[in-house]
């Protein structure tokens, strides 16, 4: 018969146990609590859309329609696509489900997203992704909102000090335009200098080489015109209201007249939050105010701000979390202690006990496999203590051990 190999897993994905999915689960952990914090609802969007929903929205020149979407024609021939963000599916769900109504709407969530990408340290083809967003709001307190948290989260992962808020505003649309003529001036005139995908960008949109990853074009970039010579009047003040915002919050913040976002639909705010701790993959947070977006969908006018965050690059930042352990372990010895024992662990599992059973090998082994989940009790229960009722609760880091009755030993273990 032929060997069968087994299957390896598909590029850029991951599978994660112990610390690793420990640290995953802190950081969405912390994510839910900071989000109940400022009052952002839960919601939940398929991950998979209609091709139109990522093409129209995130613009079809970006690298993310471009070439980085998971897209594949379904069984009945429409074209679907894997979300490679949350944004366009939430703005999309806001249009078709009468989110609308809620406006101004708090929403966050999580889960995975899909870019088809070369694979390295902090860049996955399946990743994950926390985001939040603030939509039918068009005031800067929003931006602000959203900023704040950002911020608290990351202090709340004790990666504040690792991760740097750079702030910029695109402006309003007469003040984006006027930057893109200038910004294509600038670069048009640079060009036999510019890298071969910064060309491609430049009739296309000129912003985005400013966000280009080839050394060959910093210098370039460096020189470029900053967006503050074009700054409308209304645009200048909504950025000082945002910044302003920032200050009497405490949140430390760094002006990056350079900074764009890859996506087509960004209006006035746009902000990172910088890392040097992961090598190339500097940007753990990101976001800004989309209010082109809506319209782009084919719905209504509709300003919104929101951010996104790599949930693997944020595990890696973190410190380790304490492992899980169980409160305790029951040890059954005997064939009758292992027929009851699935009445005693369920008992105390629903006195809110974290309990575990070690019922392979002998006695030492089940004692050592006790320890090794690292609980503070084993229960040990064998025919004397059926007998009598109570077990042996040994404390796993004194060695001490006293007879417990059954009835008993959820309060005993509490204590
Ligand atoms: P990058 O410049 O690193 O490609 P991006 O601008 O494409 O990032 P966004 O679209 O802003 O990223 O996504 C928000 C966040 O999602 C990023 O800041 C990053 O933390 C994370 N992220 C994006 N792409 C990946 C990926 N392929 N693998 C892991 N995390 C990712
Ligand atoms: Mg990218």
């Amino acid at each position: 018969m032929a060997q069968i190999q087994p299957p390896q897993p598909v590029r850029g994905t991951q599978s994660l146990l112990g610390e690793e999915a420990d640290r995953f689960q802190a950081v969405t952990a912390a994510f839910d609590r900071v989000r109940r914090l400022f009052g952002f609802k839960r919601v939940e969007v398929p991950v998979i859309e209609q091709t139109a929903v990522f093409a129209r929205s995130l613009g079809e020149t970006t690298d993310v329609v471009s070439k980085e979407m998971y897209s594949f024609p379904d069984r009945g021939g429409d074209s679907i696509t894997l979300r490679p963000e949350f944004t366009a599916g939430i703005a999309r769900a806001y249009l078709s489900e009468g989110w609308q109504q809620y406006a101004p709407l708090k929403v966050a969530t999580h889960g995975p997203t899909f870019r088809y990408e070369r694979p390295q340290k902090g860049r996955f083809r399946q990743f994950h992704q926390l985001d939040a967003e603030i939509l039918g709001a068009a005031e800067p307190q929003a931006d602000v909102e959203v900023l704040l948290f950002a911020d608290q989260l990351l202090k709340e992962l004790g990666i504040g000090d690792n991760a740097v808020l750079k702030l910029n505003t695109l402006g309003d649309p007469p003040t984006r335009q006027a930057w893109r003529d200038a910004l294509y001036e600038h670069f048009r005139s640079r060009s036999s200098d510019l890298s071969g995908e910064s060309r491609d960008r430049l009739e296309r949109n000129p912003l985005r080489i400013l966000d280009s990853k080839a050394h060959a074009d910093w210098p370039i970039v460096d020189a470029a015109p900053t967006i503050d010579e074009f700054l409308t009047a209304e645009a200048a003040e909504f950025f000082a209201a945002v910044t302003e915002g920032l200050n009497a919050a405490g949140v430390r913040w760094e002006r990056a007249p350079r900074l764009v976002r890859g996506l087509d639909y960004y209006r006035h705010t746009a902000f990172e939050f910088m890392t040097d701790t992961l090598g190339a993959q500097g940007t753990v947070l990101a976001g800004g105010r989309y209010d082109g977006l809506m319209e782009a969908l084919g719905g209504p006018h509709t300003p919104a701000i929101g951010w996104a965050a790599g949930i693997e690059r944020l595990s890696m930042m973190i410190d380790a979390p304490e492992p899980e352990r169980p409160d305790a372990v029951l040890v059954p010895l005997g064939d009758r202690a292992e027929r009851e024992a699935v009445r005693l662990i369920s008992d105390l599992r629903r006195a809110g006990i974290g309990a575990d059973m070690a019922f392979k090998g002998n006695m030492k082994k089940r004692m050592a496999r006790a320890a090794a989940t690292g609980a503070r009790f084993a229960i040990i229960v064998g025919d004397t203590e059926l007998d009598t009722q109570a077990a042996q609760l040994k404390d796993l880091s004194s060695g001490e051990q006293r007879a417990v009755s059954f009835d008993l030993l959820g309060a005993a273990i509490r204590a």
